[in-house]
């Protein structure tokens, strides 16, 4: 991929990420790497921490200070080599610019630095039985006890609750989700560990159960973990959204089936696939480049400080249908594929489903857009 675009210490950064992946390259498996950014390897996020590669943005003493040019690029090498990022994933991207923007001194101090080490998770606490795409519909309540608030309710779909030690969840403080809808919503960081909390893991169609119900049931939260201002939690999750829809694991979830099938096309006499196979792959990656270039459109209005609400609203509708597509396309490459690879195809095939679904579905998407252009 071009890389004219971006700046030299972005550049530098490529090289110092791809030697840093290359040792893990016998490691991990076709299969492994198919898994991308939902696998949560604890181990491997305080490799990439003691590198200070997580929460790099971030202003000192918390992060580095680097450009969100710098970030992509970490990014994109991770997600192209299918690096079991999960266990960093969520903090880095959104939970850690929230606390900045939003967060007490005291939160920043409690979670930025263990969050940077790779050390400490967060889970975000959105949807529930009742309130997926019609997120305004959250039924879950936090009421006032004394200093601190009593939560009650249900969160549903919380990918990696059972591996984290906080989850940034949204309840409503006053009003009723009939009629209160957007108002009187509020964001908590809610330690897991706390007494009343139950996760519960849910299997996928592969059976794994990266995903959980989160039940709450007169879990006490200490005032001083309200995050934000209370009734601006609406607000301030929409700005989290921006950030979780504009990245490159929202194109590049399934990319790394399109480099092991080049492995394996290259380990293949040379007439052993067509033209037509290379024009295949070509496609894929033609796609994935200029997603790509729109993501880097999004990474730029983030280092501006602009909003890339409907940059990031494209880039992950696009990106969705193009990933949905990826594993039909290099599965039609072979015969018989080896082995791994093959594991490797049926996982991405079972998992696609999601890809449309997870960070706000595609019939959603389309309806910020036809909002953005005028027409709805
Ligand atoms: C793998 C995965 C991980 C997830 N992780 C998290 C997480 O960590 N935290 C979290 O809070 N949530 C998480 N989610 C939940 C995700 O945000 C929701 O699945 C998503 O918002 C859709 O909500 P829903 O599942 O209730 O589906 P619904 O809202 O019931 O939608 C079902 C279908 O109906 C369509 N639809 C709904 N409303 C409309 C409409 N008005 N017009 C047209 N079509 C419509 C949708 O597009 C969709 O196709 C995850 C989901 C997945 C699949």
């Amino acid at each position: 991929m071009s890389t004219t675009a971006l700046p030299a210490s972005a550049i530098e950064l490529r090289a110092q990420v791809r030697e840093f992946l290359a040792g893990y390259a016998q490691t991990w498996t076709a299969f492994d790497r198919a898994h991308s950014w939902t696998a949560f390897d604890r181990d491997f996020s305080r490799a990439v921490g003691r590198r200070g590669w997580i929460g790099m943005t971030w202003p000192a003493p918390y992060g580095a200070g680097r450009t969100a040019f710098d970030r992509f690029v970490l990014q994109e090498e991770m997600l192209a080599a299918g690096a079991p990022v999960g266990a960093h994933w969520v903090a880095d991207r959104q939970s850690g610019p929230l606390l900045l923007k939003v967060g007490t001194e005291e939160q920043k101090q409690r979670y930025l630095p263990g969050i940077a080490s790779g050390d400490i998770s967060f889970c975000i606490g959105m949807s529930e039985p009742n309130a997926g795409s019609d997120l305004a519909a959250i039924e879950a309540r936090a009421e006032r006890d004394g200093d601190g608030w009593r939560l009650n309710g249900t969160k549903l779909w919380t990918t990696n609750a059972q591996h984290c030690q906080v989850m940034i969840g949204l309840f409503r403080t006053t009003g009723s989700a009939r009629e209160a809808r957007q108002g009187g919503l509020t964001q908590f960081l809610i330690e897991l560990d706390s007494p009343g909390v139950e996760v519960r893991p849910i299997p996928d169609l592969n059976g794994d159960a990266h995903f959980n119900e989160v039940a709450f049931t007169d879990v006490y939260v200490p005032g001083e973990r309200l995050l934000g201002t209370e009734g601006q939690g609406w607000a301030q999750v929409t700005s989290e959204l921006a950030l979780e829809r504009s990245g490159s694991e929202r194109f590049l979830s399934a990319f790394p089936l399109v480099g092991a099938a080049t492995r394996a096309l290259n380990a293949s006499p040379a007439d052993a696939f067509e033209r037509g196979d290379l024009a295949t792959l070509g496609t894929l990656v033609a796609e994935t480049a200029v997603l790509r270039s729109l993501s880097l459109m999004a990474a730029g209005k983030l280092e501006r400080g602009e909003d890339p609400s409907y940059h990031a609203v494209i880039t992950k509708d696009l990106g969705a249908e193009l990933e949905q597509r990826t594993a039909p396309a290099v599965r039609s490459l072979f015969i018989d594929p080896p082995a791994d690879l093959r594991r490797a195809i049926d996982y991405t095939v079972r998992a696609a489903p999601t890809f449309s679904l997870r960070g706000g579905a595609r019939e959603i998407l389309r309806g910020i857009t036809a909002r953005a252009l005028g027409v709805r």
